[in-house]
C-alpha cells in the first residue's frame, strides 16, 4: 500500500532523503522539518493510509507505531512528559494526509491544545 503521490511514502520508499531517528518493522521516526517543541518527532506507518481512522483496523501497523512512539520517548528522555497528536481531517489541522503521530517533548505544555 503506497501512493505514488504521497510525500510520506517517499520517505518509506527512499525515493526521498529523511533522517531516520528509528523505525521498526512497520513505522518509521523522523524529525519534524518545521519543529513545535525541543523534541518534535513525527512516526508514519509504512503503509499508506489517510489517518488514524484508517490506521486502525491494520493492527500490525497501529501496534508498530504505538511502539516506536514508546521507544523514542524513552531514547529521547521524555520521562518528565510527551504529548502525542494525530491530527485528523484539515479542521484539526492535517496537512499530510498519510497518517502520522507528531511526538512532542522537551517543554511543558498548555491544556487545551489550541
Ligand atoms: P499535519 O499538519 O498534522 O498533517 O502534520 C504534517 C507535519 O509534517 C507538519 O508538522 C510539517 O512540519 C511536517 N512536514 C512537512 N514536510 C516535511 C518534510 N519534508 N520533512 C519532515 N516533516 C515535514
Ligand atoms: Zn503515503
Amino acid at each position: 500500500m503506497t501512493n505514488p503521490d504521497c510525500l510520506f511514502c517517499k520517505f518509506v520508499n527512499a525515493q526521498l532523503p529523511v533522517s531516520l531517528v528509528g523505525q521498526n518493522s512497520g513505522a518509521i521516526a523522523f524529525n519534524d522539518i518545521n519543529p513545535k517543541a525541543p523534541t518534535h518527532i513525527l512516526v508514519i506507518p509504512k503503509i499508506h493510509v489517510k489517518n488514524l481512522a484508517e490506521l486502525s483496523v491494520h493492527s500490525a501497523e497501529l501496534q508498530s507505531v504505538m511502539l516506536l512512539i514508546d521507544e523514542i520517548a524513552k531514547s529521547k528522555q521524555l520521562a518528565n512528559g510527551y504529548r502525542v497528536v494525530f491530527n485528523t481531517g484539515a479542521a484539526a489541522g492535517q496537512s499530510v494526509f498519510h497518517a502520522h503521530a507528531h511526538v512532542l517533548g522537551g517543554r511543558s505544555m498548555q491544556w487545551p491544545p489550541g
